[in-house]
């Protein structure tokens, strides 16, 4: 049977600017010429940033065309309409495919709670978008329709400690376990150094880096070493 792709999601949250976008890909596209890997096509590679500059990431992924795929960090629990400073899911999903909904970081600073993350998830599935729910323990609320459950324990996220890849990959069974979802991935502090420990688990079927995706060298080493583990 056809091993399932492994998921790479890159959150580069809220960094970066134009010139930083385009100087990212252009080194990015070098390594990948550089260096060509043969089972690329083994991963779901998925770049999420913020949303002004998603039209550049789709342009840009698409010039040096390269095998990633757009996403968002976020989207309105709303549809279109009178919501002041709101991004529709209708309006990403014209660009992305991919949208990451719940991140603890919208939890705690914006105050998103359960019903304002099942509002959004059902406005992300009716707008064809794929769902990157986020859940920092296998207790949480998972609403029905979402494609992807990302377990991030809050502790992990950002600062260099991570999940011992046992755990993880034991959260993640008692997800699949639990819920109607059949991938589950794994963030918190996941680099080079440490992405293979996490995807060579059995129920763990892939990652999402954040500070380790937003240098390029960084980014394309965590590529290569789980392209050639
Ligand atoms: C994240 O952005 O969800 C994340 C896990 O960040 P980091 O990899 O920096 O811990």
């Amino acid at each position: 049977m056809k091993q399932a792709k492994k998921y790479i999601i890159a959150n580069w949250k809220s960094n970066k600017d134009t010139s930083e976008i385009i100087t990212w890909f252009k080194s990015v596209s070098q390594l990948f010429i550089e260096r060509k890997l043969k089972n690329l096509a083994d991963f779901e590679i998925v770049i999420c940033s913020t949303y002004i500059h998603i039209p550049l990431v789709k342009q840009q992924i698409t010039s040096y065309q390269l095998p990633f795929k757009v996403g968002a960090q976020d989207i309105s629990p709303y549809s279109n309409g009178a919501y002041t400073g709101e991004v529709s899911a209708i309006m990403v999903s014209e660009f992305a495919e991919y949208v990451i909904i719940g991140h603890s970081e919208r939890r705690i600073y914006f105050h998103e709670d359960e019903d304002m993350l099942r509002e959004k998830t059902q406005m992300g599935f009716s707008a064809g978008l794929k769902t990157i729910f986020c859940v920092s323990n296998n207790k949480a609320e998972i609403p029905p329709d979402v494609t992807i459950i990302a377990y991030e324990p809050i502790w992990a996220i950002g600062t260099g400690k991570t999940e011992t890849p046992l755990n993880a990959n034991e959260v993640a069974r008692k997800i699949k376990n639990d819920n109607k979802v059949h991938i589950v991935i794994y963030g918190g502090s996941v680099n080079k150094d440490n992405i293979c420990n996490f995807l060579t688990q059995k129920e763990i079927d892939g990652v999402l880096p954040g500070n380790a995706s937003l240098d390029p060298n960084s980014f394309w080493e965590m590529i290569v070493n789980a392209a050639s583990n």
